[in-house]
């Protein structure tokens, strides 16, 4: 059977792309290799606590912000409930040497205030950098519908100058520049390769408000797997795609399946990892430069996680994070720092939605190369001394996580770890790293268009990670294929 498109890969991005143009009037095929769409936001579940792996909050989703009014305009909206994070202080950082502790609360307002009382001599440093993250949010197409289209927005995420750059010129006080850069955990790149334009345009959401989602990642899969099935997208879960047909005149004709089926279409959105797109293209359908570039893209960090469950509920990660700084300086070559030396993430698990927290999840950034003596091994096969390995990283994981959150009191017992290799394994990331490819200074990431007819690209790669930058690079991508101002102008609608 002929598509109009086929989107490839059921992750946030695919999900986003199918439902578009299906709401559009096209047959749109989905495919996924795993079992179940978005297999990385529905997480896992250890002696009766629910884990989620892909998705704990969210910037960006209170009343009329840009993902609340995607959201509604997918109608995704009314199958969802918000689970707000503290507004008077979502994540609270936590400076081990210097003993500082600062919370973010809600709102650009609020934000402000909260530093100056802080660092009150730094007044100018603070207002400016405000302005600045608000000034570069507001200047991306979709993420504000007022933006005009152009391009140079992309640019000066390439060109920089980067946070680290930025920081440097506003202000000498480095517990202010930490506490400015914690948030580069949600995205995987450090603050010296990162551009501030970047940084902005996924922070700026969160300082608008934070909120989870009632059941977390799973209830935004059911939410998505049931629009798709109102809008009739033909989905195929378990099935690869191993290659792409390209007619000789250069235009994309249909999608091949590990099993041999050939899904002719006119078109297809591939949401995949960059790398693994260019393996599906055949010899010669792109320049040797642009394959060059793409295989050259350097990874996010990866991380070792630890996953732990209570008997007790845990209301220090009712509602906000927990983000722990060995020192002002732990952000600085990211994920190349031992273990002591790391910054470490923490957040929720629960037992049940609603209930207060039963669990949490800690999260060090470490780059894949820590357990690169074990790449060749899989699940199953994974020989004695990766044991070894991961027990010791383990211990020190559990050690540090009791020296940093005394509130925890020895009330949790550990259920699961995982390493760079699984993030590999089950995460779909061809290196490990967390958030697929990097966004920083230097790095030509791909753009939706690419140079064969009708294969158009989206995906974390393509615009910034986390849900909100898959579902914008869906509407970047789809808004190529359906028009921009069409999109835009229906998307205004919803404010
Ligand atoms: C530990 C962790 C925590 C996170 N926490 C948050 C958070 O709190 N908030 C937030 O907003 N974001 C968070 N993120 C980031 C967010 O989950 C991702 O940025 C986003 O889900 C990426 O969506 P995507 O569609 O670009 O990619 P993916 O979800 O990777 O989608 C690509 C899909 O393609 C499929 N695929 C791959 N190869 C093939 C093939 N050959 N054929 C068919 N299908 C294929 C994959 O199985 C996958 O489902 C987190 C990520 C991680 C790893």
């Amino acid at each position: 059977m002929t598509h109009d498109f086929v989107v490839v890969g059921a992750g946030v991005s695919g999900l986003t792309s199918a439902l578009l143009l299906a709401q559009h009037g096209h047959s749109v095929a989905l495919v996924e290799k795993s079992g179940q769409t978005a297999p990385l936001l529905r997480g896992f579940s250890r002696r009766g606590v629910h884990f989620d792996t892909g998705f704990h909050y969210t910037g960006g989703i209170g009343k009329g912000e840009p993902l609340d009014v995607f959201f509604r305009y997918l109608g995704l909206s009314d199958r969802l409930s918000l689970l707000p994070f503290g507004a008077r202080g979502f994540d609270t950082i936590r400076n081990v040497r210097d003993g500082f502790e600062f919370r973010f609360p809600s709102g650009y307002g609020p934000l402000r205030q909260n530093l100056l009382q802080a660092f009150p001599s730094e007044r100018s440093a603070v207002e400016t950098y405000l302005d600045a993250v608000r000034s570069a949010c507001d200047s991306v197409p979709y993420l504000n519908l007022d933006a005009s289209l152009d391009a140079r927005g992309g640019l000066s995420r390439v060109f920089g100058p980067t946070l680290k750059e930025t920081l440097d010129s506003l202000t000498a006080d480095k517990i202010l520049k930490s506490v400015l850069s914690t948030h580069c955990l949600l995205y995987g790149v450090a603050p010296e390769e990162v551009a501030f334009q970047q940084h902005a345009c996924i922070v700026g959401s969160y300082y608008l408000s934070a909120n989870g989602i009632a059941g977390g990642g799973r209830s935004l899969a059911t939410a998505f797997d049931a629009r798709l099935e109102e809008l009739g997208v033909e989905t195929h879960r378990g099935c690869e795609v191993t290659s792409l047909s390209v007619a000789p005149e250069g235009a994309l004709r249909g999608v091949r399946l590990a099993d041999g089926r050939e899904l002719r279409c006119g078109g297809a959105v591939v949401t995949v990892h960059p790398r693994t797109m260019l393996e599906m293209v055949p010899e010669g359908a792109f320049r040797p430069a642009y394959k060059t570039r793409i295989m050259g893209l350097e990874e996010t960090v990866s991380a070792f996680m630890l996953y732990s469950v209570s008997d007790i509920p845990l209301p220090i990660f009712s509602g906000r994070n927990l983000f722990v700084l060995p020192s002002a300086d732990s952000l600085r070559d990211l994920g190349n720092r031992t273990l002591e030396e790391s910054p470490l993430y923490l957040t929720a698990a629960y037992a049940r939605p609603g209930d207060l927290p039963r669990g949490f999840i800690g999260i060090f950034p470490m780059l894949p190369e820590t357990t690169r003596a074990w790449e060749d091994s899989r699940k199953g096969n994974r020989p004695g001394s990766y044991g070894q390995f991961k027990e010791e990283i383990t211990r020190r994981m559990e050690n540090l996580i009791k020296r940093y959150c005394p509130e925890l009191a020895g009330a949790t017992s550990l259920a699961e770890t995982s390493t760079p290799l699984t993030v590999r394994d089950f995460g779909n990331s061809p290196s490990g790293g967390l958030y697929g490819v990097k966004h920083k200074v230097g790095q030509y990431n791909p753009v939706p268009l690419t140079r064969v007819k009708g294969l158009y690209l989206a995906g974390q790669a393509v615009t910034s990670p986390g849900v909100l930058g898959a579902v914008l690079s869906g509407f970047m991508a789809c808004g190529n294929i359906l028009g921009h101002d069409r999109l835009i102008k229906e998307l205004k609608r919803c404010r």
